[in-house]
């Protein structure tokens, strides 16, 4: 059998309980079940947006229009965007997040959908070696 500390002394004298290692080793994992369902209610992360969802970029958006974003490449002023070349649409930008779509994210208009045949004045050919 232990000895009494004067842990124990002072708490028998003043009537309290003492504090011990042993006790705190015992209280430990009760404070931590009482935390549990506090921290289960916790409010959880939302879900990342469906991009499926997402509407298409109305070309009179100020900002497409800023950089003239035509939903149908065959419309491009050339007179106004004298560095658009034949063959460069949305699908083969580097902006456009999934080239196999019709309509797809691109890195300019979050939230919004562009379509893949369209083009805008920040086009950037995508490069070969780029990852869809
Ligand atoms: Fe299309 Fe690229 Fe312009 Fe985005 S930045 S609208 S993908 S041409």
């Amino acid at each position: 059998m232990a000895l009494p500390t004067q842990t124990h002394l002072e708490a028998a004298r003043s009537g309290t309980p003492a504090c011990t290692r042993r006790r705190f080793i015992r209280l430990v994992p009760m404070g931590a079940a009482l935390w549990l369902p506090v921290a289960h209610g916790k409010p959880k992360l939302a879900a990342p947006p469906d991009p499926s969802t997402f509407a298409h970029l109305n070309e009179r958006d100020p900002h497409a229009k800023a950089v003239g974003y035509v939903e149908d490449v065959a419309r491009v002023d050339r007179r106004v965007y004298p560095k658009f070349t034949a063959g460069s649409t949305c699908d083969n930008c580097a902006l456009y997040r999934v080239p196999a779509q019709a309509w797809s994210e691109c890195t300019l208009f979050p939230r919004k959908l562009v379509a893949a045949k369209g083009w805008c004045d920040a086009y950037v050919r995508r490069s070969p070696s780029q990852p869809t």
